[in-house]
């Protein structure tokens, strides 16, 4: 039973900004050893879903639920520690750290106390521990960028900030991955790199949801498919279904 394997599931979430409903009754779930993608049109809704899945909105309606707990109406922060781990469209790259320092930073980079320290310059911030930096070795191996690691973080091209966003999303070992257009930017390279390290996490079994436009990289990589127009779940399937279903191709992909 699907159901019984899920390990993020939000059900019947709805979300309106003034009289904009952004969400409505969307339901999807999410299981570990398995990509699951949002597509849909722009505006459809996928980063407000990102966004109150990481507790950054909260619900107006609706439950979200990692392993079985509630996380709906926790802050960010506490739902970063409940193991839900994303990565932001713009990638936020820290001004002044190395590539290393930056990975090193990110497990920080969500936690309160340490961004309170981090703002106040605290030396607590900048307490990495031998484990922090192997830990940021392994993730910005996986992501390709070892020989880059003694470079200015902010220096990068945009293509390897990306890949950083994604490494330093990786510390803390996430039970959960938010990929949030990862690989609007890259380019061919860089995405096969990235394609395989998604299927890496997949099968080391991390729950990856991805939010991507770009359609072949999606029916490469993921098992599940959700497609949100207006708001909505218009449809749901493998990328088997999606792809031979000629109306949501159509109406809601423009394919
Ligand atoms: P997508 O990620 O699919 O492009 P979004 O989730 O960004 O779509 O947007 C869905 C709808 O919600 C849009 O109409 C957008 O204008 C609106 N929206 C998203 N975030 C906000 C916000 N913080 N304030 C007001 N409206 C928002």
């Amino acid at each position: 039973e699907r159901r019984e394997g899920a390990l993020l599931r939000t059900d019947n979430v709805s979300k309106a900004f003034g009289g904009n409903q952004a969400l409505s009754d969307v339901s999807v779930e999410a299981k570990p050893g398995a990509v699951t993608a949002i597509i849909g049109p722009n505006g459809s809704g996928k980063t407000t879903l990102l966004n109150m899945i990481s507790g950054f909105y909260r619900t107006d309606q609706g439950t979200i639920t990692i392993d079985g707990q509630a996380v709906h109406g926790l802050s960010s922060f506490r739902v970063a520690r409940s193991g839900v781990s994303r990565t932001f469209q713009t990638p936020n790259v820290p001004e002044k750290l190395t590539v290393l320092e930056a990975v090193e930073a990110g497990r920080y980079a969500r936690d309160r106390s340490s961004i309170l320290a981090a703002v106040l310059r605290l030396p607590s911030y900048w307490r990495v521990t031998r484990d922090d930096r192997i830990e940021a070795e392994r993730a910005l191996a996986l992501v390709g960028l070892s020989e880059q690691r003694h470079a200015m973080a902010d220096s990068l091209p945009l293509g390897n900030r990306r890949l950083l966003e994604v490494a330093r999303s990786l510390v803390g070992s996430p039970k959960v991955l938010l990929l949030d257009e990862v690989a609007s930017g890259l380019d061919e390279d860089e995405i096969e790199v990235l394609a395989s390290l998604i299927l890496r996490l997949r099968d080391s079994g991390m729950t990856v949801v991805l939010v991507e436009h770009n359609f072949r990289l999606v029916l490469r990589l993921a098992d599940v498919i959700y497609v949100l127009a207006q708001g909505k779940v218009m449809a749901q399937g493998t990328p088997d279904e999606i792809e031979n279903n000629p109306r949501v191709m159509e109406e809601y992909l423009g394919v």
